[in-house]
């Protein structure tokens, strides 16, 4: 695999220092955290294993990458000021802009003086006689805290397959979450690219402008909805700024987080005119927001099969060469795996010297010498570009030891799938809290916003603690059981839970297949989260000292009271939880 050329400056191990919290990952999870604990005076440590802050943005650079929530959305929310001083360029930034943002945020607020880059977090302890968590650093820091916070992302490990011979290729490999920084000139040369999913099709319009042949190997074919990309005007964001807050409550307010036109009628009540129409409107307004056309697309199969074959018609017009084209036509429920957004991703297949290559019945054989072997036949390669994902949600978790009381790891107790209550703490894990963790709304969501709830809620649980003397917070078995429950069942709700992929954990072998995220839409979860907190953290036993499970005294959580959009989603759809999620 092709090393990111990064330096990792020398310093010496940080041993015996003690903090109130140390936070794993820097991405905006992290940096959050890290603004709101230095706000309420709590001494904090942050560990890195990328050179900078910003995650996902620091790691994913391969070329076309940029966001698929719109900018103006895609960001904090917490700052008024931050939200009227920063000028995203684009209705869906590219990643560089995104990275600047990162940087900007980290400078702007103080952050990268408690921040330990290039650092990566090995172990985790908890000790039960001082009640606090040791963690130990690939660059031999063994620290303590009171609160062990996981912000390292549902989507920071990359999923690298074993593919056969991948040591005899003689060309470079790369995997588009790990990108080299100094980029990657593929001019002239035969690239080769594995996947079909979100990275790969930003990435092939690009790369194939740049190589002289490019071969892609797709398993499963996508869906993908155009994203219309464009340059944001001065009035544009001067319209949005005039009124952001208004805008942040709107999406709060939304299963997904996120604002954007939403139908709530039906596909099965609307005639095939209407729906024609309506899907036609819809596919030219672009993006994610396509599957807001109606609002049964999720969860009846009669409904999605209506949505998928206008897709795969649009495929069909796009693509010339019939056999191509009807390769790339999904025969999957539409949005299932995450919905892809593009911009020229199918009319990349008209160019002369782009190929697809079916593995769906005969998977790649192994890599030779001088390309890819599939079914008997070498693709001749000069470089070879991994689209192949992550091991998303708990891949992070799993690369380190995680130790809880009496010993028991995270590893053997999430082995049958990953079980966290509110997907914010895990039991027998005190004081150690999970961003975006399995069983929240997290990726079905847009991030950000499921971040700054998160943070929100776990800071003022610690700010709690700290009032009431309290020493552990950790919540009690059977409320993580319902919690663990009742997110499978409302995940069998919708249409999502019935593909095999990664929100399962099917892109991985051997892994359980179980509906990680929370799909009962996002304000419904931040009622409940509310809720607990404020029946005094109900389901968590907090002990020690004062420590009681009274009302706290609520710091910013109280933003996140916001009720569910029923101008689109009906009372009746809601009690079904049949909330309309991307
Ligand atoms: P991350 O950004 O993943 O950061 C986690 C950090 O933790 C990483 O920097 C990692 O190095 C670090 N880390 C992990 N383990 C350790 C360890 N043991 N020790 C030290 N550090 C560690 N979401 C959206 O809502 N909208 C989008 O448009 C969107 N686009 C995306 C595009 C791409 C290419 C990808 C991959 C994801 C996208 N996402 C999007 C999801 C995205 O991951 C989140 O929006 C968000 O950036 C996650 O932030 P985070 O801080 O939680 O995690
Ligand atoms: P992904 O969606 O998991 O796609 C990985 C691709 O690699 C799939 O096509 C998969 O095929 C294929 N693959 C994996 N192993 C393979 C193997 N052994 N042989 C052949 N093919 C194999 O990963 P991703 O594209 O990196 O995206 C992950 C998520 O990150 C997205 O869903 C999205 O949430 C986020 N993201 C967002 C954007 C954006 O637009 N803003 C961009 C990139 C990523 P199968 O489908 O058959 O498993």
């Amino acid at each position: 695999m092709a090393p990111i050329t990064q330096d990792r400056p020398e310093r010496p191990p940080e041993v015996g220092a003690v903090f109130d919290a140390v936070v794993v990952g820097a991405g905006f999870a992290g940096m959050y955290m890290l603004h709101r604990l230095r706000g309420l005076g709590f001494s904090a440590r942050v560990y890195e294993a990328g050179g900078g802050v910003g995650g996902t943005w620091y790691w994913n650079r391969y070329p076309g990458a940029r966001c698929d929530v719109e900018s103006m959305q895609y960001s904090f929310s917490f700052s008024e000021e931050l939200d009227q001083q920063w000028d995203w360029s684009e209705k869906y930034a590219p990643q560089p802009e995104i990275l600047a943002y990162a940087n900007h945020v980290a400078d702007r607020f103080d952050l990268r003086r408690h921040i330990r880059f290039d650092t990566r977090v090995t172990a985790a302890t908890f000790d039960d006689t001082a009640k606090s968590w040791r963690i130990e650093t690939d660059r031999g820091d063994h620290v303590t805290a009171k609160f062990c916070i996981m912000a390292v992302g549902c989507l920071s490990a990359a999923n690298r397959p074993p593919f056969r011979g991948r040591e005899e290729f003689r060309g470079p490999i790369y995997h588009t979450g790990e990108w080299p920084h100094e980029g990657v000139d593929f001019t002239g040369l035969r690239v080769g690219v594995i996947g079909t999913g979100s990275s790969a099709i930003q990435s092939i319009p690009i790369i194939a402008q740049q190589a002289s042949a490019l071969t892609v190997f797709q398993r499963t074919a996508t869906y993908s909805v155009p994203a219309w990309n464009e340059k944001l005007t001065p009035e544009y964001r001067k319209t949005i700024k005039a009124d952001y807050p208004a805008l942040r409550a709107k999406a709060r307010a939304r299963p997904t987080g996120f604002y954007f036109p939403f139908n709530m009628k039906p596909a099965l009540e609307a005639t095939p005119t209407e729906r024609e129409r309506q899907y036609q409107e819809a596919w030219e307004r672009g993006g994610l927001p396509f599957l807001g056309a109606y609002g049964d697309l999720l969860f009846e199969k009669a409904a999605n099969d209506t949505i998928a074959e206008f897709a795969r018609r649009k495929i069909r017009e796009l693509v010339k060469d019939p056999t191509t084209a009807e390769l790339l036509c999904p025969d999957n429920v539409f949005g299932c795996k995450r919905l892809c957004v593009d911009t020229g991703y199918f009319e990349t297949y008209n160019l002369p010297h782009v190929k697809l290559v079916d593995v769906s019945k005969t998977p790649i054989e192994r890599f030779t010498a001088q390309g890819i072997e599939v079914d008997g036949v070498e693709y001749p390669l000069d470089a070879i570009v991994c689209a192949t994902g992550f091991a998303a949600m708990t891949g992070s978790y799993d690369r380190m030891r995680i130790t809880g009381r009496d010993g028991a790891t995270l590893a053997e107790k999430w082995r049958a799938g990953p079980r966290a209550y509110l997907g914010v703490a895990s039991t027998g894990f005190p004081n150690l809290f999970t961003i975006t963790g399995p069983g929240s709304p997290s990726v079905l969501a847009s991030m950000i916003q499921a971040i700054e709830q998160h943070v929100d809620w776990m800071v003022d649980c610690m700010a709690h603690m700290r009032d009431t003397g309290a020493a552990t917070v950790e919540p009690i078995q059977h409320y993580e059981d319902e919690w663990v429950e009742h997110v499978n069942e409302v995940s069998k709700v919708s249409l999502r839970s019935t593909c095999s992929s990664w929100y399962v954990g099917a892109n991985i072998p051997g892994r359980p297949r179980v509906f990680v995220p929370y799909i009962g839409g996002f304000p419904v979860y931040v009622q409940k989260c509310n809720e607990v907190m404020t029946n005094g953290f109900e389901g968590f036993i907090v002990e020690g000292a004062d420590a009681r499970n009274e009302a706290p005294r609520v710091r910013l959580t109280e933003r996140w009271r916001v009720p569910l959009d029923i101008d689109v989603i009906s009372p009746a759809a809601i009690a079904a939880r049949r909330v309309p999620v991307v």
